[in-house]
Parts: C-alpha cells; sequence; structure tokens
C-alpha cells in the first residue's frame, strides 16, 4: 500500500464517532492508538480492530497525564449524550478543559497536528438562525447542560490559545448532531431513543411539544469532514460540521415510526431546562475552504442506522433508552405508560 504512514492518536475511540474514525484511519494504512475510559465507549466497537499490529488500544481517562509519540490526535474523548453529560457534571467540564489541556501538551511536546470535536452547543439557545461560525451564541452558564456547553467553550478558548501562546496547529471542529451505526442502544439521545422505541412498538418519547428543531449529519459524512479538516493548509477553523436539513422533533417521531413500520405512539414529556430551541448549520465555510458538503441524506441515513438496531432490538434483551426529567435528573428506564414521570 502506498501511503504516507502516520501515527495517529483517537481519544475517545471506542465511542461512536470515534470508532469510525478509527476505521478511517486504519483502512487507509496508518498507526491508530485509541484511548478511551468506557465511560460511554465500548470494545465492541472496536474489537474488529484489535488483531492488527496497527491498532492499539489503551484503557485510559483523558484526564491523566498523556505520553505518546503521536504525528497526528483527533480529539473526542468526551460524553456527548445529555443523559451522560449530565449524570457526573464534575467529571465532564474536567474531561473539557484538564483533558483538552493534556491533549495540547502533549501535541505541543511532539510537535503533533490536532483536531478538536467542538460541537453545535457552543451556540446554546441560539437566536440566529442558522448558525454561523461567528455568531458567538447563547448559553445559561448556570444550566445543567453547561458542564458541557460551556466546558467545550472553554476547550476553544484553551486550544486558541495554545495556538497563539505556543503555536500548536490545532484544528476546531463544530459539529452538529450526527448519528449512525454504533450509537449505544441506552445513549439517551432521541436518535437511538426513537428508533429503539419505534423497532420496540413502544411508546415514543417527544420532549416538549416536539417543535424544538435540529439537523442530522450521517455518521460518513462527518468523518469525511474531520480528515478534510486535519489535511487542509492555511485553514484552522472553527468550522461548522452538519447536515442543514432541519426538523422538528415531532415530525422526527412520525419519519421514524413510517421508516420502521412500527405500532408506537407518540407520548409527550417535559423538555429538559434549556433544550435548545432550534438548530441548523450555516455551512458555507466547509463548503469553500475544506470542499465539503454531506451526501448522505436523512432519509437514507436514518434507514442503515435502524437496519443496524433492529437485530440487536431483535435478537438481545435491551436496556430501555434513558430519558431525562425535567428538572435534569436521571430517571430510570422508559416513562410510565400515561406518560408521567
Ligand atoms: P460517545 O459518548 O459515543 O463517545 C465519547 C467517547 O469518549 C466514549 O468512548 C467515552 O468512553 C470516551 N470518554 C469520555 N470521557 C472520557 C475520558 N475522561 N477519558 C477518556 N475517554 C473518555 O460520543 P460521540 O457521539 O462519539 O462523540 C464524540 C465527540 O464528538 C465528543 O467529544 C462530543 O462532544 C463530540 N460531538 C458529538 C456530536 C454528536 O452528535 N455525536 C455532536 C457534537 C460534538
Ligand atoms: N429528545 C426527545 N426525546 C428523547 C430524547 C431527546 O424529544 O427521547 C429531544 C431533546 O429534547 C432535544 C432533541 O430531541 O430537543 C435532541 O436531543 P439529543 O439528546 O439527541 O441531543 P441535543 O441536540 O439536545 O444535544
Amino acid at each position: 500500500m502506498s501511503v504516507d504512514k502516520k501515527t495517529f492518536l483517537v481519544t475517545g475511540g471506542a465511542g461512536f464517532i470515534g470508532s469510525h474514525l478509527c476505521d478511517a484511519l486504519h483502512s487507509a494504512g496508518h498507526e491508530v492508538i485509541c484511548l478511551d475510559n468506557f465511560f460511554t465507549g465500548s470494545k465492541s466497537n472496536i474489537r474488529h480492530l484489535l488483531g492488527s499490529e496497527r491498532f492499539e488500544l489503551v484503557r485510559q481517562d483523558v484526564n491523566d497525564p498523556l505520553s505518546f509519540e503521536v504525528d497526528e490526535i483527533y480529539h473526542l474523548a468526551c460524553p456527548a449524550s445529555p443523559y451522560y453529560y449530565q449524570i457526573d457534571p464534575v467529571q465532564t467540564i474536567k474531561t473539557n478543559v484538564q483533558g483538552m489541556i493534556n491533549v495540547l501538551e502533549l501535541a505541543r511536546r511532539v510537535g503533533a497536528r490536532v483536531v478538536h470535536a467542538s460541537t453545535s452547543e457552543v451556540y446554546g439557545d441560539p437566536t440566529v438562525h442558522p448558525q454561523t461560525e461567528e455568531y458567538r451564541g447563547n448559553v445559561n452558564v448556570l444550566s445543567s447542560r453547561a458542564c458541557y456547553d460551556e466546558g467545550k467553550r472553554c476547550a476553544e478558548t484553551i486550544c486558541m490559545d495554545y495556538r497563539r501562546q505556543y503555536g500548536v496547529d490545532v484544528r476546531i471542529a463544530r459539529i452538529f448532531n450526527t448519528y449512525g451505526p454504533r450509537m449505544a442502544i441506552n445513549d439517551g439521545r432521541v436518535v437511538s431513543n426513537f428508533i429503539v422505541q419505534a423497532l420496540q412498538n413502544k411508546e415514543i418519547t417527544v420532549f416538549g411539544d416536539g417543535s424544538q428543531t435540529r439537523s442530522f449529519q450521517y455518521v460518513t459524512d462527518l468523518i469525511r469532514g474531520l480528515l478534510a479538516l486535519m489535511a487542509a493548509e492555511g485553514f484552522y477553523g472553527p468550522v461548522n460540521l452538519g447536515n442543514p436539513e432541519e426538523m422538528t422533533m415531532l415530525a422526527y417521531a412520525q419519519l421514524i415510526r413510517k421508516l420502521v413500520g412500527s405500532r408506537s405512539s407518540i407520548t409527550f414529556l417535559p423538555l429538559p431546562p434549556d433544550d435548545p430551541r432550534q438548530r441548523r448549520p450555516d455551512i458555507r465555510l466547509a463548503s469553500e475552504r475544506l470542499h465539503w458538503n454531506p451526501q448522505v441524506s436523512v432519509n437514507e441515513g436514518m434507514r442503515k442506522t435502524i437496519e443496524y438496531f433492529r437485530p440487536l432490538i431483535d435478537q438481545q434483551r435491551v436496556d430501555q433508552p434513558r430519558i431525562l426529567n425535567p428538572i435534569g435528573k436521571h430517571v430510570p428506564a422508559h416513562p410510565s405508560p400515561n406518560g408521567i414521570l
């Protein structure tokens, strides 16, 4: 294989997105070190790579000092589901701040290039629509989501300070809602919740009146965008990576019910606090600077994701989707049949 072989570190590499990134880098002929503490990730996501001499799995918390000889780093370690990032908010903000510093210290020492996985949550509950990279956001600093939102905002600040102060070549991707195979069944995010509920013919849990919007991007589109950002010369973002196909959560519930062919009814549960009302990326910057555009439609991507989940539901006793209650605390398993928490 003729390839400029490099060594990559993927933090959070056993997670949903991280495992797809490990696959892409490994199949391009590179050496991949996957670091993960398995808080939300799983060995099953990277099991198929374990026998390879070019793949190494390290169980480590990114908040502990990092020591690796690598050329490039993708920093993804951080829970992304609101249910999970609010279980231990202090750990979440620590991961966003201390973990980011550890990654950038490593990059500074070994001269590695870094792509940081930031998020559309830095825009909070946006008052500008669609969201451009210039928009500075509307985040409630006191919210139960702030451990993630403010943590990711602070991580971006740390990236820029390491760039200016130490010349670290760090790039920032602002990732919008991404979905696909290898999302955890009990991850708690809307895509896995609705698909699992529909496949089980159980109530689909729409939070609020379902008029809030999101724009869903298929994972392979995101991976292409992250690789393009790492390879770019003279451009470091921040750059939005997302699919602008926007829909309400009620319309999304109806779409999933139809695609699955499900008998599920739709139940309405209280909206968690500070849940963003609307979200859609402006992707002109990614299109111009990275020549990147999403290619997978929501219908096509959701069908693939449903086909990933279907056998898991058929063959196993699965955990129920996770549900956030209105004060941001966690309630176990499925809501009661009448939808009252
Ligand atoms: P995920 O929860 O599946 O993956 C996160 C991975 O990080 C897991 O494997 C987890 O075990 C690991 N991890 C968490 N804390 C860690 C720590 N302290 N030390 C080491 N490993 C740790 O989530 P994902 O959807 O794959 O998200 C990956 C990254 O992308 C996250 O940084 C997330 O904030 C970002 N992102 C994701 C989305 C999305 O829609 N999926 C959107 C915006 C940003
Ligand atoms: N949501 C929902 N039902 C669920 C899970 C989530 O209606 O079972 C809503 C949630 O309130 C939000 C949207 O779906 O408006 C996306 O939620 P998710 O947790 O996937 O990600 P977010 O974009 O909020 O980080």
